[in-house]
């Protein structure tokens, strides 16, 4: 019999650790590598091995940049897995702002416990490390919205925007097990609102058999929208005392959404003229990728939003980028909006302002993002009277302020409404990633309310995915033809007429032309060297096809102990030596960038089918290479790179 199977490892009955494997025929896939947080029992569970061997996996899916959705992924690369992590293209990005930030405050935690001696482990340890981030990073395969591909024989899979922060995914799985009738699960991801200042609204549910839905705020509602005016009489009130507005918030999105709604305030001149720190350079990089996701009209962007850049001009924006800055802030007197990670105070520089001014009540603490069970931020929120800080007891003083309407996470009421969009009554519907009381009253609502079947499984529970009866009517289509299209434009089609990885639409080269068309283009070879083992570790080579620089991934990979060195004819055209420009400068992030931007551009433009073709004749001319080196080709566009430079 067909098997498909689903399996919770992490975010059931809690928000954090979302893992959820998939198995079709065997073939193992994880939804989501999230990071435990919160409760000490639940971060221990980090250091746990992972239920399933890392190796065992056969690829991962990552549905966004949070860290409870991508933060572990380190860790299994450092078990062993090595198969692809499939994202969208600015989860990419934004998972290359906060994954080397998390390996770095988990070294500095590690630093930090052992000088002071408070860890209980002797010496303590970094769960993993920033090298270790950038090693799993290179896993990345960034896709496109609505962009259909296959993970593993028997799984197609589709990514629909969730609205919840940039790049944030809904994901789609066709399972196919032994080949039979598909059976359609819809991962809502971390579900946004309809109201995103900066997002266009989730995608609907349409058509599927099983739905995995998250349940954060499953028994709550957000206020009335006046939260943006409470935040206005905050700073007013504070600013009126002397007093300093802390707000610890996630560097991905809600820093985003704070300035956004900071600087209509200003517009509107309810914004007192006092200084306002970013003070997090994860959160300013991750601002940066915001920027160039509205300027180049990212997919899941509000198509009214403009990208003039003035967006998030908020008056006296002060960035502090390095920690000397930070301890100036800290210093300062006067009134000012001082914003920081981490968004839970479980980490990061607003711990410091967090001792050094919740015990004046002069100052504020804005509270804007979801406070899990454990976190220093919760506790604020449930009114406690000192908070513990690097060992010390800290006295709170401070007024605390729920501001949780800035939540990026729908409510009860929206999730049901979202459910609401879908074609029919689903096989099922799991409800995952909330506390146990959050998901149960969810589970509550979906039964009494839509009439369906709904459980919060348990964790390790194995899932049985089977469908008994199969309904007729619409299917995800197998080509890339539903950009821009609802699920719903299907209905009618047979499901017997989508066959499983069928070929895709897109301009199609003969194996002659691009041999042609490889013959007179230039080329170039780069060797790398290692200062350790002083010869040409890894070879680097690149072809200049047409409009195109086609360089195997797996060989641009980067290390800090390793320097390019140009060889041979590298500088046929400049914008190709930009790649090597940011290798020089070990400038990783825009590195991986300028690779992300030319991977999506290259996506457009060239089917997989071209790709192989431009793979075979590569491996023809370049036979002193391992077939490996090729099995993954990146196809750069040069015009692309010239633009995305200049403008970065
Ligand atoms: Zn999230």
């Amino acid at each position: 019999m067909s098997i498909a199977l689903l399996t919770p490892f992490g975010g059931v009955r809690t928000v954090t650790g979302s893992r959820f494997l998939v198995e079709v025929d065997g073939r193992r896939v994880l939804v989501d590598a999230g990071l435990f947080q919160g409760l000490k029992e639940l971060r221990e569970r980090n250091w746990a091995d992972f239920p399933v061997a890392p190796r065992s996996l056969d690829a991962i899916v990552v549905t966004h940049a949070h860290l409870d959705h991508c933060g572990y992924l380190p860790r299994l690369v450092n078990g062993g897995f090595g198969g692809p992590v499939h994202v969208t293209y600015d989860t990419g990005k934004l998972m290359s702002v906060v994954l080397p930030d998390s390996g770095r405050l988990q070294e500095e935690e590690a630093r930090y416990a052992n000088r002071a001696g408070y860890s209980r482990h002797r010496p303590a340890l970094a769960l993993y490390t920033e090298d270790d981030a950038w090693t799993a990073l290179e896993r990345l395969v960034p896709r496109s919205f609505d962009e259909e591909f296959e993970v593993v024989p028997g799984m197609v899979a589709r990514f629909e925007p969730a609205g919840h922060i940039l790049g944030s995914s809904i994901l789609r799985l066709r399972l196919s097990p032994d080949g039979g009738e598909p059976v359609h699960v819809t991962f809502s991801g971390d579900l946004g609102r309809q109201q995103h200042p900066l997002l266009r609204p989730p995608a609907i549910v349409g058509e599927t058999d099983w739905i995995v839905i998250e349940s954060t705020y499953g028994d709550r509602e957000h206020a009335e929208d006046d939260t943006v005016d409470r935040l206005a009489e905050l700073v007013e009130r504070t600013v009126d005392r002397g007093g300093k507005v802390i707000i610890p918030a996630f560097a991905v999105d809600r820093t985003e959404v704070l300035l956004f709604h900071l600087r209509q305030l200003a517009e509107e001149g309810r914004l007192p003229s006092v200084p306002v720190y970013v003070d997090s350079p994860m959160a300013l990089a991750a601002l940066g990728v915001y920027r160039e996701a509205i300027d180049g009209h990212a997919e899941d962007v509000r198509p009214d939003l403009h990208g003039d850049g003035s967006l998030f001009r908020v008056p006296r924006l002060d960035e502090v980028l390095d920690a000397q800055g930070s301890k100036a802030v800290s210093a300062m007197g006067g009134p000012a909006i001082v914003i920081a990670g981490s968004g839970m105070a479980t980490g990061g520089r607003v711990v410091h302002h967090l001792a050094r001014f919740l015990p004046d009540p002069a100052n504020s603490v804005a509270l804007v993002g979801f406070q899990a069970a454990g976190t220093r931020g919760r506790q604020l929120l449930e009114g406690a009277d000192s908070l513990k800080i690097h060992g010390r007891y800290v006295p709170v003083r401070a007024e605390v302020c729920d501001l949780s309407g800035f939540s990026v996470h729908a409510d009860g009421s929206e999730l049901i409404d979202w459910l609401r969009t879908a074609d029919r009554e689903p096989s099922g519907v799991f409800v995952v990633h909330g506390e146990e009381r959050a998901s149960l009253t969810l589970q509550r609502r979906i039964v009494d309310e839509l009439g369906w079947n709904a459980v919060v499984p348990r964790d390790g529970e194995r899932l049985d995915l089977h469908v008994a009866a199969v309904p007729a009517g619409a299917a995800v289509p197998a080509t890339g033809s539903t950009r821009g299209g609802e699920v719903g434009e299907h209905a009618g089609r047979g499901r017997d007429e989508v066959p499983a990885g069928a070929e895709r639409e897109g301009k199609e080269m003969s194996p002659d032309d691009a041999r042609r068309r490889l013959a007179i283009a230039d080329h170039g070879v780069l060797s790398t060297v290692d200062p350790d083992r002083g010869v040409h570790a890894v070879p680097v080579c690149f072809a200049v096809v047409g409009d195109h620089v086609v360089v195997p991934v797996d060989t641009v990979k980067p290390k800090a102990s390793t320097s390019l060195r140009r060889t041979d004819n590298l500088d046929v055209d400049p914008r190709a030596s930009l790649l090597v420009d940011h290798w020089d400068r070990h400038d990783w992030q825009q590195l991986w960038w300028v690779r992300a931007d030319l991977r999506r551009c290259a996506a457009g433009t060239v089917s997989p089918s071209t790709t192989a073709q431009l793979e075979r004749a590569l491996r023809e001319r370049y036979p002193q290479y391992r077939t490996t080196e090729f099995a993954d080709l990146l196809v750069f566009d040069l015009e692309k790179i010239g633009g995305g430079v200049a403008a970065g």
